[in-house]
């Protein structure tokens, strides 16, 4: 049986290891100097609120991302569901997106009125399947939600000539919308820079992420110029006409992320670097599926997914998790549920719907701590660590 977040290991205090949510950013002097700079000219009465940190951090990030605009918001959840507040989705009008998810991903969708609809991943990317995408388009699909799993980049062309194969019969192709919250920095398959295709992709800022603007912050980039100023004043109280909030980031995350987004390549092949050393470790161990390698920035390993065989799935991936933190020290998460096994709201909506083959990964799934900060030797003793607990689960389970 499939488990879930509630019945998920519990050790998370006292590892060698730890994992989230206790995960900080990584930050250098440069860091520290900008916020000092921003306090500094912040402390005039006359002048202090106004600063060029967002706008520039904007620019940077377009261009970075080779968009016409990026727009900033204090977090990636809210910038998703302003893209999708956006689409004035009907009552009845479905938004597709891959059921192995976090749920800040689909939240969104059902808050601004859509019917979510469930899809399944592919078995080893655990991206967003496009043929089981391709067969869930209806005349009333209005969205596809696509996630860059765990840091692997999918392709987006599929889904993008999916949508064009089965256009809505008033809106058109339905909109393509990237969450690359965990995919920052990333290489498509096309060779564009993560951000670059689809209508709209969302990033996060947020602690763990591979960029941070310290510890929540979100952006959302577009060619799509009226998108950008429907996002524009949502932003800012609805500009003249319409409801906003204020969703702004600070002039301090701002010049943070300045210095974020110039270090991201470095911060993110560290990470890479880790991840293939990590493969190269523990390739051969059996019952372990390791995480594909795919080269340049593709895959940066926001986690790293490994696959129990298919007769673990519950209760032998949950015994692994629990040998890593419990005799070893080695943090690890389930990232993620199903969201509609974590979460009353999603389930509520969804009930009905089922996906076997993302349910039977989740049951599979575990992803050990990985970060750019460890060292060489602690990677190698948290994978003597992963080989050993694995023999110890195969001893249990197979006898
Ligand atoms: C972190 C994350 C979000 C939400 O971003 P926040 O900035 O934390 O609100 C959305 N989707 C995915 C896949 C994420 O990892």
């Amino acid at each position: 049986m499939p488990t879930d977040a509630r019945t998920a290991p519990r050790t998370t205090t006292g590892l060698r290891w730890p994992i989230e949510p206790l995960q900080g950013g990584w930050y250098t002097a440069a860091e520290h100097a900008a916020i000092q700079e921003v306090v500094t000219d912040s402390a005039s009465w006359r002048t202090g609120w106004k600063g060029p940190q967002v706008a520039d951090f904007e620019e940077s990030f377009a261009a970075r991302a080779g968009t016409a605009a990026a727009v900033s918001f204090n977090s990636g959840g809210t910038a998703l569901e302003m893209v999708l507040r956006a689409l004035d989705l009907q009552p009845g009008d479905e938004v597709i997106s891959c059921a192995l998810n976090f749920v800040g991903t689909h939240l969104p969708a059902i808050h601004q009125g859509g019917t979510l609809v469930l899809a399944e991943p592919d078995p080893l990317s655990l991206n967003l399947d496009p043929a089981d995408t391709e067969q869930r388009i209806t005349a009333r699909t209005r969205a596809i939600v696509l996630t860059h799993w765990n840091g692997h980049v999918a392709d987006v062309r599929p889904f993008l000539a999916a949508a064009a194969r089965h256009p809505h019969p008033v809106h058109g192709p339905a909109r393509v919308i990237v969450d690359a919250a965990r995919a920052c920095g990333g290489t498509a398959p096309s060779g564009a820079p993560v951000g670059r295709e689809g209508w709209a992709t969302m990033f996060s800022f947020e602690s763990k992420k591979l960029m941070t603007t310290l510890g929540q912050g979100g952006m959302v980039t577009t060619d799509d110029l009226d998108l950008a100023e429907r996002l524009h004043r949502l932003r800012t109280y609805g500009g003249r006409d319409q409801w906003g909030t204020n969703q702004m980031l600070t002039k301090a995350q701002a010049a943070v992320g300045l210095v974020q987004l110039r270090r991201l390549d470095e911060m993110n092949e560290a990470r890479i670097a880790r991840a293939h050393r990590r493969t190269a470790l523990l390739a051969g161990t059996p019952h372990l599926t390791l995480p594909e390698t795919v080269h340049g920035r593709r895959h940066l390993y926001y986690r790293y997914n490994l696959l129990v065989p298919e007769h673990w799935a519950g209760r032998g991936r949950d015994l692994l998790m629990e040998t890593l933190a419990a005799d070893h020290g080695v943090g690890s998460l389930i990232n993620d549920p199903l969201t509609y096994d974590g979460h009353q709201y999603i389930s509520g909506h969804t009930a009905g719907q089922r996906c076997p083959r993302a349910e039977q990964l989740a049951a599979r799934l575990l992803c050990p701590v990985l970060h750019p900060l460890i060292s060489p030797d602690e990677e190698s003793v948290i994978c003597q660590a992963i080989r050993d607990a694995t023999a110890h689960v195969a001893n249990v389970i197979d006898g």
